[in-house]
């Protein structure tokens, strides 16, 4: 059965960019070995500072290397955009992603936030 690492693994990095482009209102271009950049949707921002990469854990990761200087998973970003809970953002990422057999964690455990600061 698939957890909620799985869901933002790079086995989905293409479905994860489609989904935080259009949730983020951000197009994202490629600038290297599955690593894409944007305009930071949470700051004014001219310089393309938002990223996407995967890790060394294989989770496709986002980071603002501006003025936001944190970073987010998919889940987060999706919690913060539609204003909804954990359970709901995985839900939400599961049907996108055509995942059925998925059962939410009920917390964000706390090792996601590994190079983030902590909202
Ligand atoms: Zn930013």
């Amino acid at each position: 059965m698939p957890t909620y690492r799985d869901l933002k693994s790079v086995a989905y990095l293409e479905a994860i960019l489609n989904y935080a482009g259009r949730l983020l209102n951000v197009e994202f271009q490629p600038i290297g070995k599955m690593r894409f950049r944007s305009a930071c949707p949470f700051h004014a921002d001219a310089r393309n500072s938002f990223r996407v990469y995967v890790d060394g854990g294989d989770e496709v990761r986002f980071h603002c290397l501006g003025e936001c200087a944190r970073g987010w998973d998919i889940f987060d970003l999706i919690m913060l955009r539609e204003r909804c809970g954990f359970i709901e953002a995985q839900r939400r990422l599961a049907e996108f992603l055509g995942v059925a057999d998925f059962i939410p964690l009920t917390e964000k455990p706390l090792s996601a936030e590994k190079d983030g600061h902590a909202a």
